[in-house]
């Protein structure tokens, strides 16, 4: 049995970017907390991500709580160490109160309206608990992926760090989010045998008309639209991230480019059956739609240099370089000669260890900037908490700042109604 519960105003739960902003503020403003991290700090960004991981948002984006990026490049993408170093630099400039190896188990109310929070090696009541346990806890592979033969190996993104990692022979890549494009460069750029099932998720300009779009986005005023402002805020939440590159200074990805130079790409993976793998009819629609969300954000940046009659650099007309001559609906994966599966499927939230009920029907915290109808319970770090750059460097501070205060003013009403009790 663990020894009697400690006390205390905050917990934070995670000590990634999200957790220890939260701390900053926290400890800023002088109330007492501790924030718990199941691994190491920063664990996501030192052991979740590969070996030639670059950030695809520029370095400017990165604006930790009064620890903005102040390297050589602002607008370059930082390497793997140096986002760490990035990170390392901002926690040694406050010292958080971190417990490492620490494992939140449970997170319930109490009958006297505290929460009690469990540990692997502890228990503690707090008046508060900011959830900072990041989007991309589980990684998401579909069912029938265990009907796969098991002499093809299968990889999860999470666990894939380099090119050696993955058997001899062909390697199929599945899903063409950030991750999956970018693994299938890294392969590609090795010369290894690799090739790509192409997912719906939507793709990005890197430069255009002379600057990174990110840069256009952010003078334009997208980056400052709250999710209420979008035209369909669920759809806005559950969307895929625009794939692109920050890699040797940073490029866009048209996967018809690949095509041209051998890659063989195939629609959405329905089912798998020991050795064949079956698609769907959908790469030229996906091409087509990742096309699409690539010339919105161009129309959207034209618009702005006319609208402002900024002198801009034309770009020549956009044209889809190559479609499909036909789908290909299955392959004999033995045949092909692929020895290897790297699932880059997604990923989801773990709140298993949450006992209080915040969360929709499809497991998605309910709240509006963070902030829970249950009272003291807040979540911090989620994609599109407030706005794009709440799950990433550029708004996670504000977030985190906003959070504080509204803990700062309830500990205010919590002490005066104590002091009128008290004086009545
Ligand atoms: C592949 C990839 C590329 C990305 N690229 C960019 C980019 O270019 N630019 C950008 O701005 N953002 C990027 N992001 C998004 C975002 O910046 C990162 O996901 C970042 O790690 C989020 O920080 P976080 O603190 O919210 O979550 P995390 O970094 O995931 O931190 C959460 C922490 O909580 C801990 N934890 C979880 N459960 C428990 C528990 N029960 N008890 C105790 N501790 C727990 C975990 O160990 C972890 O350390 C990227 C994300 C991914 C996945």
């Amino acid at each position: 049995m663990q020894e009697s519960a400690q006390t205390i105003k905050v917990v934070v739960v995670g000590g990634g970017q999200a957790g220890l902003s939260a701390s900053y503020f926290l400890s800023k403003s002088g109330i007492e907390h501790v924030v718990f991290e199941r691994s190491q700090r920063f664990h996501s960004w030192k052991n979740d991500r590969w070996d030639s991981f670059c950030l695809v948002t520029p370095n400017w984006q990165c604006r930790l709580p009064e620890w903005p990026y102040t390297g050589h490049d602002p607008t370059g993408y930082m390497v793997k160490d140096d986002i760490v170093d990035y990170l390392e630099g901002f926690a040694n400039s406050f010292e958080p109160p971190i417990q490492e190896g620490v494992r939140v188990t449970d997170v319930e109310r109490c009958p006297d309206g505290k929460i009690s929070i469990t540990t692997n090696k502890s228990r503690w009541l707090a008046d508060f608990v900011i959830l900072a346990t990041g989007s991309y806890d589980l990684q998401v592979k579909p069912d029938f992926s265990k009907n796969l033969n098991p002499d093809i190996v299968q990889i999860s993104s999470k666990s894939y760090k380099r090119p050696s990692d993955i058997p001899d022979g062909t390697c199929l890549v599945i899903g063409t989010g950030q991750s999956g494009v970018q693994m299938m460069e890294d392969l590609w750029m090795e010369g290894r045998d690799v090739r790509l099932s192409v997912g719906s998720a939507p793709r990005s300009p890197r430069v255009y008309r002379g600057r990174d779009a990110t840069d256009w986005l952010y003078e334009i005023g997208e980056y400052s639209k709250t999710i209420e402002e979008q035209a369909d805020p669920r759809h806005t939440e559950a969307k895929t991230n625009h794939y692109l590159s920050g890699r040797d200074g940073g490029h866009e990805i048209d996967l018809r480019d690949f095509a041209l130079k051998g890659l063989k790409l195939y629609g959405t993976v329905s089912h798998i059956e020991n050795d064949h793998i079956f698609f769907k009819s959908d790469l030229e629609e996906n091409l087509d739609q990742a096309d699409e969300s690539y010339l919105k954000i161009c129309r959207m940046i034209d618009d702005y240099i006319e609208t402002e009659g900024i002198d801009a650099p034309d770009i020549p007309v956009f044209t889809k370089k190559w479609k499909p001559a036909k789908e290909t609906h299955s392959l004999n994966m033995t045949t092909e000669g692929i020895t290897s599966i790297l699932w880059c499927t997604g990923f989801k939230p773990d709140y298993s260890w949450l006992k209080i009920d915040c969360l929709d029907e499809r497991g998605r915290p309910i709240h509006k900037r963070g902030i829970t109808s249950q009272s003291g319970v807040y979540f911090l770090g989620l994609n599109w908490l407030n706005t794009w750059g709440s799950g990433r460097f550029l708004s996670v501070a504000d977030d985190a700042e906003f959070l504080v205060d509204n803990i700062k003013n309830n500990l205010r009403s919590i002490d005066s109604s104590k002091n009128l009790a008290v004086t009545t």
